[in-house]
């Protein structure tokens, strides 16, 4: 489809966190990663929230702001690193006082509020695990993940407490300790936050941390299925720390903005941790999507790096070129953005729109930091999803028509030649590797075979190393013998201008097997008819020929996952009267 790659100047290399790529690569070990970071004193181990909060709180950077929290109109709220230190050894002494022991389960169900992150952070402090909900969850989900994670704290809101969790408290009998914020007296059977910490003080130790302790706990985003929950540990901060610095070129002197809520582990990495271990400036916006305000954000905010997703790509990108265009975008100097295949498209406009391209970056909530990643420093081809971060070791197994790996005396063979697919996998060594799925050791099991940690993504890897995202395994669809991955199929339908976003799936065909279809919204101004979906067939037919859809359905709300991810799954349930699965994570449609 001929994008042409995105040259970076020799300036731009220069000036570059990660200057030579592959220099770095070779001399790389996560030993002098963690040597970026402190440490406890005195040897006592490695914890996040002291990487985080503390060791900034110590040092010259006590007075720089650590977050900036935007109101709803034009009211800000700055917390320093001293202060947020101060804040987060409260609610650690807070944990102390209501006798959670090291281990514990602390959950949040909170919007993007300061007493989110003082949660997290004074949780990991403690020692304690933190587990973030997402604050838009109906009672069910908020039950199911509170029950299997075992939690003993939840920190949320007076409301919310009443509509999600007063109706289930019953079924939660391991849950001891409900805080609430907010100045109102808190409904039965809770604590009022403020009060609780105004009761003790503001200066604690971090206790010694083993690296290997566990730290969070994080529910993946259930695209596939039933969502699944990843155990993390504290040395995973290295992995944060230098991961920021390699793929999002992050510094001290930067202003960040992650538009990830911490409900999805995008928000907690990278959303939380990372920017702080850096010693940046982070904005939270408590707000949802909203084109106007968040090119406003980036505009007087001075954003200088900007960390976002496709689907929100996507939505400003239906706004046009003159929107932005209102806006003085000047500060941001790098852009990145996760979750869902980025399409070349929207790299390229990011260029021409916003003054930078997208860098587009790989990984999972069990890799817990970004494992492929294009960097500011080296040529962008648009549409891959970039080369390993240094320090990680990717792969492609092969699979066989059935789908099943090819393996050798128990090793499976890899995939050596350029442009062939195969499943995406990585050598597991790296620190924020997931230890476990909790409570499901069997399926934490079958995520590995021989040395190799199975991403369940298919891939291929072109000639110079750059790695192309075909479809998870699951929505791969299989067509008179070629495999389909729905994202190519998806990608090239978006350069029609008329498709504002579009979800493919494979349908059971008696004679190719599956065919494909799509489901297409459309940008303002389009009409679904009969005359565009014809066109559209045609569109696919010249540029994809036999792997082009053979059915086209207008959709204006395509099934999203709460964290943005188109969810395929769903499509293909309802095309086929299928049962629907889990839902926990749909978002409801507008
Ligand atoms: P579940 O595992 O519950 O089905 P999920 O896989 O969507 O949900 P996450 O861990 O949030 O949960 O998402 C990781 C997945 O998102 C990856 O395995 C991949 O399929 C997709 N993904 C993430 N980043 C990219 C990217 N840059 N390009 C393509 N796909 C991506
Ligand atoms: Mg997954």
């Amino acid at each position: 489809m001929g994008w042409e790659p995105i040259r970076k100047s020799a300036a731009e290399r220069a000036a570059a966190n990660l200057a030579d790529y592959a220099q770095t690569r070779r001399d790389f070990t996560w030993e002098q990663a963690r040597g970026w970071l402190s440490g406890l004193p005195e040897g006592a181990g490695l914890n996040i929230g002291y990487e985080a909060v503390d060791r900034h709180a110590v040092g010259e950077r006590r007075d720089v702001v650590a977050l900036r929290f935007l109101g709803r109109g034009d009211a800000v709220t700055e917390v320093t690193y001293g202060e947020l230190a101060r804040r987060t050894n409260r609610f650690a002494n807070l944990l102390d006082s209501l006798g959670v022991r090291s281990g514990g389960r602390v959950f949040s169900l909170l919007g993007r509020e300061p007493a989110l992150y003082v949660t997290a952070l004074g949780t990991l402090k403690h020692t304690s695990v933190f587990s973030p909900l997402f604050s838009a969850f109906g009672p069910q989900p908020v039950r199911e993940r509170l029950v299997r994670g075992d939690a003993q704290v939840l920190v949320t809101t007076p409301g919310l407490y009443r509509s999600r969790v007063a109706p289930i408290r019953d079924d939660l009998p391991q849950l001891r300790h409900v805080l609430v914020t907010g100045d109102d007296p808190p409904p039965a059977g809770t604590i009022s936050l403020d009060a609780a910490l105004a009761g003790v003080e503001d200066t604690f130790t971090v206790p010694p941390t083993d690296p290997e302790q566990m730290a969070l706990l994080h529910f993946t985003s259930g695209t596939t299925g039933k969502p699944k929950g990843a155990v993390h540990v504290h040395e995973a901060v290295v992995a944060h720390h230098a991961s920021a610095r390699f793929a999002l070129d992050l510094r001290e002197s930067d202003v960040f903005w992650c538009t990830a809520d911490p409900g999805w582990v995008t928000g907690t990495s990278y959303g939380i941790i990372a920017p702080l271990t850096v010693g940046a400036t982070m904005i939270v916006d408590p707000g949802e999507f909203d084109a106007r305000r968040w090119y406003a954000n980036l505009a007087e905010q001075r954003v200088t790096v900007w960390y976002t997703a496709p689907t929100a790509l996507r939505m400003l990108m239906r706004y046009g070129d003159d929107l932005p265009a209102r806006y003085d975008l000047s500060a941001l100097r790098y852009i990145a953005s996760v979750g869902e295949p980025l399409n070349a498209e929207a790299v390229v406009w990011g260029q021409r729109a916003l003054g930078q391209p997208i860098h587009d970056n790989w990984w999972q909530t069990e890799t817990g930091s970004i494992m492929i990643s294009n960097y500011a420093g080296m040529d962008l081809r648009p549409g891959a999803m970039g080369t390993p971060v240094p320090g990680v070791e990717a792969g492609l197994l092969q699979r066989d028509a059935d789908g099943r790996l090819r393996m050798d005396d128990g090793v499976p063979r890899t995939v050596d030649e350029p442009d062939v697919e195969g499943e995406l996998a990585l050598r597991p060594g790296w620190p924020s590797m997931f230890r476990g799925y909790l409570h499901d050791e069997a399926r934490y099991a079958a995520c590995f075979a021989g040395d190799w940690y199975r991403t369940g993504d298919l891939a291929r890897r072109d000639v110079d190393g750059y790695y192309w995202f075909i479809g998870r395994a699951d929505d791969v669809i299989t067509s008179a013998g070629h495999l389909i991955g729905p994202f190519e199929v998806e990608s090239l339908l978006m350069e029609h201008p008329a498709v504002a976003e579009a979800g493919v799936i494979g349908k059971p065909d008696p004679v190719a097997g599956e065919v494909v279809k799509a489901f297409i919204s459309l940008r303002d101004g389009y009409e679904a008819t009969d005359d565009l979906r014809l066109e559209l067939l045609g569109f696919g037919r010249r540029r994809l020929g036999s792997v082009a859809p053979k059915e086209v359905a207008f959709d204006q709300q395509l099934p999203h996952t709460r964290s943005g991810k188109v969810m395929r799954r769903l499509l293909k349930a309802r095309e086929l009267g299928l049962p629907e699965g889990d839902l926990s994570t749909l978002e409801p449609s507008a």
